[in-house]
This record gives C-alpha cells, sequence and structure tokens, in this order.
C-alpha cells in the first residue's frame, strides 16, 4: 500500500458512505438512535480537509493513519467515531514512516486496529456488532495473504454477506443490546458500513 492508495482508500470509504447514508441511517434507526449513516458522512466528509495539501515525501504511512485517526475521534458522533478512530491511531505504529508498506504490513496493520476495535467495543464475533464483518475479514485476507493471492473481490462479497447475517442474530453490545430479541431480524448497521470499507479495499487495492 502507497500514501497515495492509503488516501484513496478513505475517500472512497467517504463517498460510498455519503451514497449509503439514508440506508445506513434507515439500519440504525431500526434498533438504535438513526445517525450512524448521518456520523460518518459528516467525519469522512471533514476528512477530506487533510487531502488537500498535495501528498509529499513527509507523508507517510504511520502519520495518515494516526491524522485519520485523530480526524474519525473528533468528527464522528456516537460509538462508530470512537471505534474507527482510536483504532486507527493505535495501529498507526505497525506502518512504517514511510511512502509505502508491503502486503504484510498492511494486514498486520488492518488486523491491529481490529483487536483495538474488539477490545475497546468489548464485542466479538456473534454480538451483532461490526466486528462481525471486520474480524473474519481480516482473517480472511491473512490466510489468503500468506497463501500468496488476496482475492479482495471474493472478500467484497463475503463481507456483504457477513453483514447481512447479522440480521438473524440479538445484539449483545452497544445500543442495539437494549432492544434484546427485538433487535433480531435487523442488519446491524455498524457491519454494514464496514462491509463497504471493505469494498474500498477491493476498489483501492485489488487491482
Ligand atoms: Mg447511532
Amino acid at each position: 500500500m502507497t500514501t497515495e492508495q492509503f488516501v484513496q482508500l478513505w475517500q472512497c470509504f467517504g463517498t460510498v458512505v455519503r451514497a449509503h447514508q439514508e440506508h445506513l441511517d434507515d439500519l440504525d434507526r431500526a434498533i438504535g438512535d438513526g445517525d450512524h449513516g448521518t456520523n460518518l458522512t459528516r467525519g469522512l466528509g471533514k476528512m477530506q480537509d487533510l487531502w488537500k495539501d498535495p501528498i509529499d515525501t513527509e507523508r507517510n504511512l504511520a502519520d495518515l493513519s494516526k491524522k485519520v485517526g485523530m480526524t474519525l475521534l473528533s468528527t464522528v458522533g456516537g460509538a462508530s467515531g470512537a471505534l474507527w478512530g482510536s483504532a486507527l491511531v493505535k495501529a498507526a505504529p505497525v506502518l512504517p514512516s514511510a511512502s509505502a508498506c508491503d502486503d504484510e504490513t498492511l494486514v498486520l496493520w488492518i488486523e491491529t486496529f481490529v483487536s483495538n476495535i474488539e477490545e475497546r467495543g468489548k464485542a466479538q464475533v456473534g454480538d451483532k456488532t461490526m466486528v462481525d464483518v471486520m474480524r473474519p475479514a481480516v482473517n480472511w485476507l491473512k490466510a489468503s495473504t500468506q497463501e500468496g493471492s488476496a482475492r479482495l473481490p471474493v472478500l467484497r462479497e463475503l463481507a456483504r454477506q457477513w453483514s447481512e447475517d447479522t440480521k438473524d442474530l440479538q445484539a449483545r453490545r452497544g445500543r442495539a443490546s437494549y432492544l434484546g430479541a427485538r433487535s433480531i431480524g435487523h442488519v446491524d448497521p455498524g457491519s454494514f458500513s464496514s462491509a463497504l470499507w471493505w469494498a474500498c479495499v477491493d476498489r483501492v487495492l485489488g487491482g
């Protein structure tokens, strides 16, 4: 991953989240407070300010991860801003202070921020949260990278399916958990936005 691809990844995420803003709000309205799409769109929109300066050699991947995390922390309301933001800040040291990293480092970076999301959110797979997409996706990416072929278009579809699968789960973490069994039958909004992020990983890094 190069710094340019890093920027493209977050620009892509901003674009697809904005395109799905209403849907994300609808999903959150069903089992939460209806602001997930609005919150993420605002934070990712603010991030565009970060890209205004031309990318120069001073921009390094570690620094970018930290800056993206800080921006999400300060602009996205709700749990998702804190989860994405602090995880990206904490995972930043995994990336080199350089303009590119190899595939193993990329996977380690994603794995580190997913672990941070799990720790901070005290969530694991099956709790009907973003972890239901992020954890299996990074595990799948890690395994396929070790085999020498990260088939990102396949992962993109899997991520979408894992998000869809949260419909059948009862929420055990987050606001939706207050609904108990009534949370069953709705897709978790955080899992849906996470699947959008993996679609951008495919779009930007899959070439
Ligand atoms: Mg919300």
